[in-house]
């Protein structure tokens, strides 16, 4: 098979990943094979190519919001040519303190696909049968890749902010997980005001149906119940923070922050203000999330890339190139 591989971490401008022919992965008890019909490009395989993330194996394949058709290792709930979704948690011990408490997300000894084991950015990619989810025939290749990551952790992100319907919630940042989580409020009635940088990410927001539009560094014109940070920079999370009323919530939708900044604890935080971080998903925010993504007819922005392109896709999604969601077709 055709394959983008990671051999050593670098900044995506050097292109680290090599486009090669290799083995296709062996079959594995308790894993299904697929023919990967389409892999999303999420910001985290930024940080695993270029090395914020440490690497966990001396070579690894990206990508994981996979989109595949099982071609090997078919059960019954899941037969050969059936369509199915892989994210980015890849398995869990299913033993751990956490996953016994209905937390697996925090799993003590979890695999990340695409980081752990290898991902999406390849023709055919190996998952276990018990992380893979049934794709409804209303999402279609292009379209579902994007939902099982950006999408996924999106929805996730809204469910840790505790957003209820009609509230006034804040998107700080407005790429790919942005762009899906703007129509889950929206589904739910909800005001959403808007901070981006860039022309072209405001206008999209707009289109979507943000209450109110703002630059990176504008403040919103009312005090907000919640808000998401997707930024990897911790002034945007400061940001966001000031602007809350009592009692509300800050959820930072990033794996990696550049820092947090020293801050105001009696301006910023007093008043039972929270920041939270969201961590990986569970199977039942991606079950959740992918029936309401059914459900209100979810189509997200895509730009497609070939294999070939995999290192300009990297490049598009950090230079906040790309409206809504890269996608690499195979
Ligand atoms: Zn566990
Ligand atoms: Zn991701």
């Amino acid at each position: 098979m055709k394959a983008a591989i990671l051999t050593s971490p670098q900044p995506v401008t050097r292109r680290p990943l090599g486009i090669v022919e290799m083995a296709d992965p062996k079959p594995q008890p308790g894993h299904v094979l697929l023919r990967v019909r389409s892999c999303g490009v999420c910001r985290t395989d930024l940080h695993v190519v270029e090395g914020e993330l440490p690497p966990k194996q001396p070579q690894m394949i990206p990508g994981h919001q996979i989109v595949g058709e099982v071609v090997g290792g078919a059960t019954k709930e899941i037969p050969l040519g059936s369509r199915v979704g892989v994210s980015w948690l890849g398995g869990t011990d299913g033993s751990c303190s956490y996953c016994r408490r209905g937390l697996e997300n925090l799993c003590d000894s979890p695999t990340f696909t695409g980081y752990s084991v290898p991902g999406g950015y390849a023709e055919c990619a190996l998952a276990r049968a018990d992380f893979v989810f049934p794709l409804p025939d209303a999402l279609d290749d292009l379209h579902a890749a994007p939902l099982l990551c950006a999408g996924i952790i999106g929805f996730r992100s809204l469910r840790v902010a505790g957003v209820e319907p009609g509230e006034r919630v804040g998107l700080f940042g407005f790429g790919a997980s942005a762009h899906l989580a703007i129509a889950v409020l929206r589904a739910w009635q909800c005001e959403v005001y808007v901070s981006t940088r860039g022309e072209s990410h405001q206008k999209l927001a707009r289109s979507l149906g943000a209450t109110w539009v703002g630059s990176e560094t504008e403040r919103p014109p009312v005090e907000l119940d919640r808000a998401i940070t997707f930024a990897p920079s911790g002034d945007v999370v400061i940001a966001a923070l000031a602007s809350l009323r009592k009692g509300g919530v800050v959820a930072i939708n990033a794996i990696h922050l550049d820092r947090i900044p020293q801050f105001d604890y009696d301006g910023l935080l007093w008043g039972e203000r929270q920041l939270r971080s969201v961590a990986n998903m569970t199977r039942a925010d991606a079950r959740d999330f992918l029936a309401l993504a059914a459900q209100i007819d979810l189509k997200p922005k895509v730009t497609v890339f070939s294999l070939d392109q995999a290192n300009e896709a990297l490049l598009a999604v950090k230079n906040d190139a790309v409206d809504g969601a890269a996608v690499i077709v195979p």
